[in-house]
Order: structure tokens, then sequence, then C-alpha cells
């Protein structure tokens, strides 16, 4: 098995390989590599919008679409699958920086070396086998000499000392909050590498809704 079959495998369900890791005897999770999921840049909104856990009016839709492609590709793969919801909970913060592509932001986000502050993941396969696996990327903000995710927040809800949560709410409810509702976070659209990554405004607008309810 190679970390290129895996990703042609996911492919299928529009999920992209966000990174891997092999696995330490702290993990108790085997010896082995584990895979980061997260939606693919361009096909992943559309196949979503279209399959029945967007469609059926139950709760927690994304969440349910990624047990099912996932487990399905799990056992097709010889692999177990692990998500970022539910019980037990699973490390997915720092399994995102072991694997060497994800970093701390200045304002405490991850952000990814292509997926920058947009980076999500929507599961992880745990593979039996250790995978030969790319170098490090470079991390981003290394080379982004404004930083303007620092700045970007109207409110300032969102910096490098803290996440106003409270703040932030109270400004989406706001007419000039509408932005961030139906565009995304503004700190999040502000970094260059979020940028080049080409997020669909309504899939910003659906995790929004989710988390402004
Ligand atoms: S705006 Fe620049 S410093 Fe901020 S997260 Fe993006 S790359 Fe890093
Ligand atoms: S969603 Fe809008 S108000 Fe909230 S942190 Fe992001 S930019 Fe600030």
């Amino acid at each position: 098995m190679t970390l290129d079959q895996i990703a042609a495998r996911v492919r299928q369900d529009q999920l992209e390989v966000l990174g891997a890791f092999h696995t330490t005897g702290e993990d108790n999770l085997g010896d082995g590599t584990v895979v980061l999921l997260g939606p693919s840049e361009d096909g992943f909104w559309p196949n979503f919008r279209a399959s029945p856990e967007y469609n059926d009016g139950d709760d927690d839709p994304l969440d349910r679409w990624s047990e099912r492609v996932i487990c399905k590709a799990s056992a097709e793969l010889g692999a177990e699958p692990r998500f970022p919801f539910g019980t037990p909970h699973y490390p997915f913060l720092s399994w995102a920086i072991r694997s060497g592509r994800a970093w701390p932001s200045p304002v405490h986000l991850l952000v990814h070396d292509t997926a920058g502050l947009w980076v999500s993941y929507r599961g992880a396969l745990i593979l039996p086998e250790r995978l030969d696996l790319p170098p490090h990327a470079n991390n981003p903000c290394d080379t982004c000499d404004d930083k303007p995710c620092l700045t970007a927040c109207p409110v300032g809800a969102l910096t490098s000392q803290a996440y106003d949560l409270p703040a932030c709410h109270s400004y989406l409810d706001t007419f000039p909050g509408r932005a961030c509702m139906e565009t995304g976070c503004a700190v999040r659209k502000a970094c260059p590498q979020s940028q080049k990554h080409h997020r669909i405004e309504a899939q910003s607008a659906f995790h929004m809704d989710a988390f402004h309810t």
C-alpha cells in the first residue's frame, strides 16, 4: 500500500489526504500510519450537497456523511477509521501537527500547507503498516511577511491574544456580520494560503451556520 493509492481511493469520495505520520507506542494504535483526510478543494461540496445525509433533514449531516464514506474506504483499504467528532475523543489537532503539514498560526487556528486556514479534518485512516511518507512541508507563515490574519477580524475577536467567542457571535448577529455568515470568517479568508485553496462560499456558509446556532 502507498499513500498515492490511498489518495486515489479517497478521491472517489472527494476527500484528500491532508497529512500522515507514523504511530508511536504512546498512541496505542499499533505500529502503523495515521492518514488524515479532509474535503477536496473542488469536488467535495457538490458531492456532499447531493448526498442523502445533506438532504434528509436530520442533524449533523456532515459528520454522518464522513462516517459513512470513511468507514467504507477504511474497510476497502484494510484500515481502521477514526473521527474528530463523537466519542471516544481523538487528538486530531496534535495529529495534524505531527503530520508536518499543519502548524499553529499566529491566531492559533491551524494553518495547513495547501488549505491554509480553511483546513478541516473529516477523519483518519489507521493503517497497520508503516507507509513511505514524504518529507515535512514548509510552514506558509514563515514567509508571510504581512500576516493579514492578525488584523482581519472587523471586531478584533480573533487575534494573537485570544479568540473572543462572545464578541464574534455578537458581530455575526449584526447586518455587517452577514459577510462572515455568508462567505466565511474574514480571518480565514485573509490568509494568502487560504486564498489559493478556492473555498466555495456556500461551503463556508454551511460551516458558519453550524458554528453560529
Ligand atoms: S495569513 Fe500568513 S501568518 Fe496568517 S496564517 Fe496565513 S500564512 Fe500564516
Ligand atoms: S467569523 Fe467574523 S467576527 Fe468571527 S472571528 Fe471570524 S472575522 Fe471575526
